[in-house]
């Protein structure tokens, strides 16, 4: 186990440049860096470093798996710094029906919404949770292989009447992984066009989860919010994707 003050400079030093690359990309996209919110992607990686990236000043956190995300939750709550100011936790993998309810528990953002089956059972969770309501992204996917999740272009705007018509989520706007293969400009691109169409129906729903480690850069260019990054962050994982 590395040292902890190690780790942390570390953390430091990918975080500084991270925000060097979103800086850069802000500028040349002509943006203001304020409109870009930076995801820590804590997924494979312990709640420690989580505990770091917060001591750093990272404000959000996302993680893939209910099973792996709910316990870095508890965990965290009990090992964050005292003083250091409240994160929000961003769910962004692949979600099942049977874990909606637990990830209602814990999360304030689920980014994965792309089925009807998913908004009823996010719905009754943070119902039965006792909990305020919970942002929901409906997640696209841009070269209709669902089988890496997202919906198809098309069941998008019902999906989005679904979230907005749910008494306990609210429509916080749309999420897409660029295709593997894919040129990313053309991906957030088309995600870009979609998630305008969206907001002329419902213009709460601000939020552009777009841009990884690899292609943050275009995902500026096309106006993302919201960046998921892992690897640059953290390091390589030992997983595939997901
Ligand atoms: C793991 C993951 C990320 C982070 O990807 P990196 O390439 O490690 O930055 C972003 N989005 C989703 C949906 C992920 O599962």
């Amino acid at each position: 186990m590395p040292d902890r003050e190690d780790r942390k400079s570390e953390l430091r030093e990918n975080l500084t440049a991270i925000r060097s690359r979103i800086e850069a990309a802000c500028d040349a996209a002509g943006r203001p860096v304020a409109e870009l919110t930076l995801i820590a992607v804590t997924k494979f990686f312990p709640v420690t470093d989580a505990v770091l990236l917060a001591e750093l000043g990272v404000t959000d956190l996302g993680e893939s798996r209910d099973q792996e995300a709910s316990r870095k939750v508890a965990d965290f709550a009990e090992l964050a710094t005292p003083g250091s100011p409240p994160v929000r936790w961003h769910f962004i993998g692949r979600l099942q029906k049977n874990k909606a309810k637990s990830v209602a528990r814990y999360a304030d953002a689920v980014h994965s919404v792309d089925r009807p089956e998913l908004i009823a059972a996010l719905d009754r969770g943070v119902e039965s949770a006792g909990r305020d309501r919970l942002a929901v992204l409906v997640q696209v996917s841009l070269d209709g292989d669902t089988s890496r999740g997202g919906a198809v272009a098309e069941d998008v705007p019902s999906l989005a009447e679904q979230v907005a018509a749910a008494g306990s989520l609210t429509l916080a706007g749309v999420m897409a992984v660029a295709p593997l293969g894919a040129d990313p400009d053309q991906a957030f691109a088309a995600l870009a066009r979609l998630a305008e169409r969206l907001r002329a129906d419902h213009p709460e729903a601000r939020m552009l989860s777009a841009g990884m480690s690899s292609d943050l850069e275009a995902a500026v260019r096309h106006g993302a919010t919201h960046l998921r990054i892992g690897t640059a962050l953290l390091g390589r994982r030992t997983d595939t994707f997901g």
